[in-house]
């Protein structure tokens, strides 16, 4: 029977790839990825070839029937992403979705994604916690923030160095100065760093240094503060 397995994929450090992650790299006929030649360069790393057909944003709502149709012709089929969990703020969900319903079977490793590690390095409540993952680029971010204000509760927003500066202006205008918040970059590489602080301390390191690079998460804490 024909099968879809999602696959993590290191967020920076190679070494992040789990052995069952290989071993499934391995054994499937065919491998979707997001970037060919970003997951070539993975599965060279790992010694593997296979074939590789392009499965990203741009095509994965109109080409969802051929993608269902190359599964049902090969045994297995591996999905992946440039970097962490599939479908996580990346292509997958449509996939699945359609593979449930047409009961292919999917199997989802366990493996590496950016949100969590950012949310443990933040040191914020992590027992319940919402993935905002992306906010608009545009309009409506102002909006999405005042709702994340109304649940009250930690939130992880995946950001990009060009708006990383804009986005902790616009979390202090929904937030105000006191909630807790942290900043994590390049998380599992060379540089990695998280910066944490009231909202009002976060802004203040940032204003102070260079424009921040590499990839960012954010984390904030959405319960009233207590200010002393
Ligand atoms: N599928 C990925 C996952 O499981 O985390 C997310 C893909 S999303 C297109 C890319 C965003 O994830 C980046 O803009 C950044 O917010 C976050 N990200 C990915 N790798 C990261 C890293 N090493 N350090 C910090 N954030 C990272």
């Amino acid at each position: 029977m024909s099968k879809l397995i999602l696959v993590p994929t290191p967020i920076g450090n190679l070494k992040d790839i789990t052995l069952r992650s290989i071993e499934v790299l391995e054994s499937v006929d065919i491998v979707f990825s997001e970037d060919t030649r970003v997951t070539g360069k993975l599965l060279a790393h790992l010694n593997i070839k296979k074939p590789l057909k392009a499965y990203h944003a741009h095509n994965e709502h109109q080409s969802l029937e051929y993608f269902l149709d190359l599964i049902k012709q090969n045994s297995s089929a591996a999905l992946v992403s440039d970097a962490g969990t599939p479908g996580i703020s990346d292509p997958g969900f449509l996939l699945v979705r359609a593979c449930i319903e047409r009961n292919i079977s999917v199997e989802t490793l366990p493996g590496p994604t950016a949100f969590v590690p950012a949310l443990l390095q933040s040191g914020l409540p992590c027992d319940k916690f919402f993935f905002e993952g992306f906010l608009p680029h545009k309009k409506g971010r102002i909006k999405r923030l005042e709702w994340l204000k109304s649940i009250e509760q930690t939130f992880v927003l995946y950001e990009s160095p060009h708006r990383i500066n804009k986005c902790v202006d616009q979390i202090m205008d929904v937030f105000g100065p006191n909630h807790q918040m942290s900043i994590s970059r390049e998380l599992t590489k060379l540089h990695e760093e998280t910066i944490r602080g009231t909202i009002e301390e976060v802004q203040q390191i940032l204003s102070e240094r260079s424009k921040l690079k590499g990839e960012i998460v954010v984390v904030v804490d959405g319960r009233i503060p207590v200010v002393s």
